[in-house]
């Protein structure tokens, strides 16, 4: 939770409404620059250790229901800044599908819904609670404009080579394809870099967002043309739950000779693989590295590996490579990581600086490779909201 100002002015609302959080921010409307007022958000919804992390200033709350379900969360949340000072102009909201249809941020309305309703097939674990979000807000303040902004448009400038699965005719006309997520933090992050970089940004880069859920984006000139999610965020990269890239024969084997329901294999892929099920420790990163069991370790080990092996592929797809840069929780905070990374990039001409690498990242974009590196290494903070609160100004009409 943080705040950085007082309440008072006119705002923009970003709602980021996840499978069991909703995270929330309110942006300075006036401002040029967009400044952030104050965020907080709701955590463990669905269980009965949800709990609110909201700054004094942002409304005027009371007693959050015990095991609010995400409905009741959300309709809690608006209540309360309905309640606060500042008055809200309009609302941004992260969608994670935007499937074939949304190639771009939209003004919501009833058939944007219900194309995000179609959508949910796609995206069960996240499309409902977007879409839940944007319906509380509706039914509280008919009027105020909302924009949804997609994980997935960003991507929607891809070849078509780089996303269609060699699957028969039916099944690709039926939008099964490659879509890519992780799209707003791409954007903040090549434009961030763009702005830092005396001569803009370099035209073949590979970013790596590395949170909770990972991947990498293959940009050509500030451009998505490849990234290691697919269909689902399942693919690529090992995850803090999640496998990665798994043979699809693994998955057959479990459902035929193992017995494994659907329900069993959905869990075992969203929730117990990755680095928790490697180490059988955690997902937690900051927990691995701390731990002396040699399971973290190989967890970490073989986190970086898949990281360096999907790189050289994007580095293939770009046909070379000008600049790497990592983001997310783990990019932007884990040295170790970082450091491994780069090693394992040493082929493709990334000499680390260590100072840099080991100093804390600050706000601003930071080179971490040493003076005269062949490739050039950045860490960037991703600003994800901030992009869902310009794109919603400017769609809403507020810049
Ligand atoms: P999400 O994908 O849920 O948005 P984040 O981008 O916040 O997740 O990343 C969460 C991950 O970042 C966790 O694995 C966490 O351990 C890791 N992380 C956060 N801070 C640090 C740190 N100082 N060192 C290493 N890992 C960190």
């Amino acid at each position: 939770m943080r705040a950085s100002k007082q309440s008072g002015a006119s705002a923009i609302l970003v709602i980021n409404a996840g499978s069991s959080s909703i995270k929330f921010a309110l942006y300075d409307a006036s401002a040029q620059s967009g400044d952030r007022l104050l965020d907080g958000q709701i955590s463990g919804i669905g269980t009965a250790a949800v709990a609110a992390d909201i700054p004094d200033q942002a409304g005027d709350f009371g007693h959050l229901p015990e095991a609010a379900d995400h409905e009741a969360a959300i309709s809690w949340l608006l209540w309360g800044l309905g309640k606060g000072g500042v008055e809200i102009i309009a609302a941004g909201h992260r969608v994670v599908h935007g499937g074939p249809a949304f190639s771009a941020a939209c003004l919501v309305d009833l058939s944007v819904e219900a194309e995000i309703e179609r959508l949910i097939p796609l995206a069960r674990l996240h499309n409902p609670h977007n879409l839940a979000a944007i319906r509380a807000v509706r039914a509280l303040w008919p009027d105020l404009p909302q924009v949804v902004c997609f994980d997935t448009a960003f991507h929607a400038t891809q070849p078509e080579i780089a996303t269609t699965l060699a699957l028969p005719e039916r099944l690709r006309s039926a939008g099964i394809r490659r879509y890519g997520f992780h799209g707003l933090s791409y954007q903040s992050v090549a434009a961030r870099l763009d702005v830092a970089l005396s001569g803009g940004l370099p035209q073949r880069v590979i970013v790596a967002h590395l949170g909770n859920g990972a991947s990498l984006c293959a940009l050509r000139e500030g451009k998505s043309i490849a990234t290691t999610m697919g269909f689902t965020p399942l693919d690529g990269l090992i995850m803090g739950t999640r496998p990665g890239l798994t043979d699809p024969g693994v998955l057959l084997y479990l459902l035929e000779e193992q017995g494994m329901s659907v329900q069993q294999v959905s869990r075992l892929l969203q929730k117990e693989s990755g680095l928790a099920g490697l180490s059988g420790i955690g997902a937690d990163m900051r927990v691995l590295e701390a731990s002396t069991e040699p399971s973290a370790r190989f967890a970490i080990d073989a986190f970086c590996y898949r990281i360096v092996r999907e790189a050289g592929s994007l580095a293939a797809a770009l046909g070379g490579l000008d600049a790497f840069v990592f983001t997310g929780g783990i990019g932007e905070n884990s040295e170790g990581v970082r450091a491994k990374v780069m090693d394992g990039l040493a082929w493709l001409g990334a000499k680390p600086d260590a100072a840099a690498n080991n100093a804390r990242a600050g706000r601003e974009p930071s080179l971490i490779s040493a003076a005269g590196s062949p490739l050039p290494v950045y860490v960037v903070r991703t600003d994800e909201e901030g992009i869902i609160a310009a794109e919603t100004a400017r769609l809403a009409g507020s810049d």
